[in-house]
């Protein structure tokens, strides 16, 4: 993508170069957003989904931080709708803002430093499957706790857990992990919210099993009780994850994916479970906005 926002300006992308020295580049004090806009070809129209939330959210992580930066959040929304505008894009994207300390310091700290705000887009198509299923792992790692690095939030130095699970999977010949907490409940995948269904019941784990705050968590769950399912927000043990009837991940870069198989095991007949397509054909008839009722969750640039 040719433009991308950067110190307070709209720059071509080369121009905006950090230096070496950036005290969060050493540190992985950042924090990031990734929020995703889908292309309309017959209308020709970008749709943002959930643009101000996932602003919300970057702001509550910049608090945690102490990150003040100079945009306010309706600017941010305008600057990115500018971005997207002057990129001329016509397809699905990715974008990504990060709040990173600029100072050229050493020290790991959260005091006396400036926060930036750069804004960048990226073309994204599928993040993981969607369709024949994803192959998991149950990973070796333990996720990160509320003490430690917050997963709740979206901090960069948290994806060190993610990248390690992460690979963990793939030199397994997997797609994605799925991590445990340090209780040895399941708390979420590698990126992505975790839900299984059994009798006809979405489970899903609580925020205080250290997953994040995750948006389309919360709008998975808004469509399941509009389609009638009851869901519950309650700790998952390992075996359950074995003997669910279906599996999925869902987040803003994995949308809703099923999950066929973990550790070898195939979850029920290995096949995308009904209840996920359901789920999953709402939520991509919602993020184009062709749901009146869930209009109000995407906003056309
Ligand atoms: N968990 C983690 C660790 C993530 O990185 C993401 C992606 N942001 C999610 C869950 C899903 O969150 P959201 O639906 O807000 O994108």
């Amino acid at each position: 993508m040719e433009y991308v926002y950067f110190e307070g300006e709209i720059v071509p992308e080369e121009k905006a170069k950090i230096s070496i020295k950036t005290n969060s580049f050493h540190y992985g004090t950042a924090v990031f957003e990734g929020i995703r806009a889908y292309y309309d070809k017959e209308q020709n129209k970008i749709f943002a989904l959930f643009f101000k939330e996932h602003y919300q959210r970057l702001f509550k992580n910049m608090r945690f931080l102490n990150m003040e930066i100079e945009e306010s959040i309706d600017e941010l929304v305008e600057i990115t709708k500018e971005l997207i505008r002057k990129n001329d894009i016509k397809n699905d994207i990715y974008i990504r803002p990060i709040v990173y300390f600029s100072d050229l310091e050493i020290g790991p700290k959260l005091l006396g430093y400036n926060a930036k705000i750069a804004i960048y887009l990226y073309p994204l198509g599928d993040y993981i499957d969607i369709n024949k299923g994803v192959k998991a792992i149950v990973s070796s790692w333990t996720r990160l706790n509320d003490n430690m690095i917050p997963p709740r939030l979206k901090v960069s130095g948290a994806y060190v857990n993610s990248a390690l699970a992460k690979t963990e999977a793939i030199l397994k010949g997997a797609d994605e992990a799925i991590f445990l907490n340090k209780n040895g409940y399941v708390s979420e995948g590698s990126a992505e919210n975790i839900f299984i269904v059994r009798d006809g019941k979405l489970i899903t784990p609580p925020v205080s099993d250290d997953i994040l705050e995750g948006i389309t968590r919360w709008a998975v769950m808004e469509i399941a009780k509009d389609l009638g399912y009851e869901v519950i927000e309650r700790s998952i043990t390992r075996t359950e994850l074995y003997i669910a009837d279906e599996v999925f991940f869902c987040g803003t870069g994995a949308q809703i994916s099923p999950v066929v198989e973990i550790d070898n095991k195939k979850i029920a007949d290995g096949k995308p479970g009904k209840i996920t397509k359901e789920i999953q054909k709402v939520y991509f008839d919602a993020v184009r906005g062709k749901i009146d009722k869930y209009k109000h969750w995407i906003e056309e640039i």
